[in-house]
């Protein structure tokens, strides 16, 4: 019998969410020699509970890396989903849909008129839908609405899937995908780092990505390095049986009601800090019970199928974590998307390897360089 196939790799990925398999894939598509060290399965945390939402940016107070990653991201879904479907065969349920951004008081128009005019500004495929005829548009909606933002350019994809398709296609090009193997570390030599550390040995590579989600502090800390970042507990539920699933995919009070290919809508999302807890909490359900009488009324006769929980990965200061990490030459990080990791994942997967390639980060990551969390020289 063989034993694991530790062969050198150019670059090992620590990581099988939609961040590491995004990387994973540009890199075999640039012809690149590249092993995915999975702790579990591929796509089964954070991607794999993910509700999936992707749109322009819903915040103007943004920085430009965020809207930056975010087109790119977008502009990439249609052409990367028909590759993905035609190298492997799977659907990842890709739908652009539109998101309707619902105003429900006058303060909420006010920040979704201003949203709206930044998203124009800033080329987005976006419109203002009146009060009157926004159930024509979408009968789940309740009364009493005062219209709403519609971002054509929004939709939704089924993230565990997209996650699997990613890192099949890549290894249809000659990565390696080593599930059920957790990276306990990292080999260094001085500035270098030379592999990782696995159960059975050390896999020997010349470039290394952390991008471990809400567990990449754990491996910056085996290295003295800060990479904080945090689990965002999320929980959500799914509903079936519904005769008139929403056709668009409806933000507001916190959350979004999603639908998916099958006719079942998924609803999205707590936002909890409570450590490494993946419980389903009747609180939690509390909320997105919540979610659906405040966005889709009607959907609260259908049936609930399926209630989950990931974690995000969070980040001390709230923006992500892309770039070198300080202190090593071959050393990158892709971690803390937070709320937005599907959202900005193929353009992080872009910048990220350019820059890696290149042996120097791009620009455009500098806000997100964790040599922002280093201690300042004394
Ligand atoms: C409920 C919920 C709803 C969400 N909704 C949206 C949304 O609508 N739109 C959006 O854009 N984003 C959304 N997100 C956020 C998005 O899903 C995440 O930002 C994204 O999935 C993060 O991907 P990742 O690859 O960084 O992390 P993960 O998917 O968590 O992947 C990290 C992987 O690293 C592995 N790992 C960890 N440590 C090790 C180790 N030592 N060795 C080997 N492997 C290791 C883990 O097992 C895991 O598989 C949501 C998240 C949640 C939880």
């Amino acid at each position: 019998m063989s034993g694991p196939d530790y062969r050198a790799a150019e670059i090992a990925i620590v990581g099988g969410g939609i961040i590491g398999c995004a990387i994973a894939y540009e890199l075999a598509r640039k012809g690149h020699d590249v092993a995915v060290i999975e702790r579990g399965a591929i796509g089964r945390e954070a991607s794999g509970a993910s509700a999936g939402v992707i749109g322009p940016p819903s915040q103007t107070d943004l920085p430009p890396v965020r809207v930056e990653l975010t087109a790119r991201s977008l502009a990439a879904y249609p052409w990367l989903v028909a590759a993905l479907q035609e190298e492997t065969g799977l659907d990842v349920g890709y739908r652009q849909w539109g998101t309707l951004l619902v105003a429900r008081d006058e303060r909420e128009l006010a920040r979704l008129r201003a949203l709206l005019s930044w998203q124009e500004e800033l080329g987005f495929d976006s419109e203002w839908v009146d009060a009157a005829e926004l159930r024509e548009l979408e009968p789940t909606l309740p009364a009493g609405l005062r219209g709403a933002l519609l971002a054509n350019d929004g939709g939704s994809v089924h993230v565990y899937r997209l996650t699997r398709a990613l890192a099949a296609a890549a290894a249809r090009r000659g990565a390696r995908l080593i599930e059920h193997t957790p990276a306990l570390g990292l080999t260094t030599r001085g500035a270098r780092v030379t592999g990782v550390r696995l159960p059975a040995g050390s896999l020997p590579a010349a470039q290394v990505v952390l991008a471990a989600g809400a567990w990449t502090a754990g491996l910056g800390q085996a290295l003295g390095r800060p990479l904080p970042t945090i689990p965002v507990k999320g929980q959500m539920l799914a509903i079936g049986g519904v005769l008139h699933p929403p056709q668009h995919v409806i933000g507001g009070a916190g959350g979004y009601l999603v639908s998916r290919t099958d006719g079942t809508v998924a609803v999205a999302a707590t936002e909890e800090y409570v450590g490494f807890d993946t419980r389903v909490t009747p609180a939690g359900l509390q909320t997105l019970v919540g979610l659906v009488a405040a966005l889709g009324p009607g959907l609260l006769q259908g049936e609930v199928i399926a209630t989950w929980a990931g974690l995000r990965p969070g980040s001390a200061d709230g923006e992500a974590i892309v770039g070198p990490v300080p202190g090593y030459d071959n050393l990158w990080v892709a971690s803390g998307h937070h709320r937005t990791g599907v959202q900005l994942a193929i353009g992080t997967a872009e910048v990220l390897v350019a820059s890696l390639l290149a042996g120097a980060p791009d620009p455009l990551l500098a806000p997100l360089s964790p040599a922002r969390f280093a201690a300042p020289p004394r």
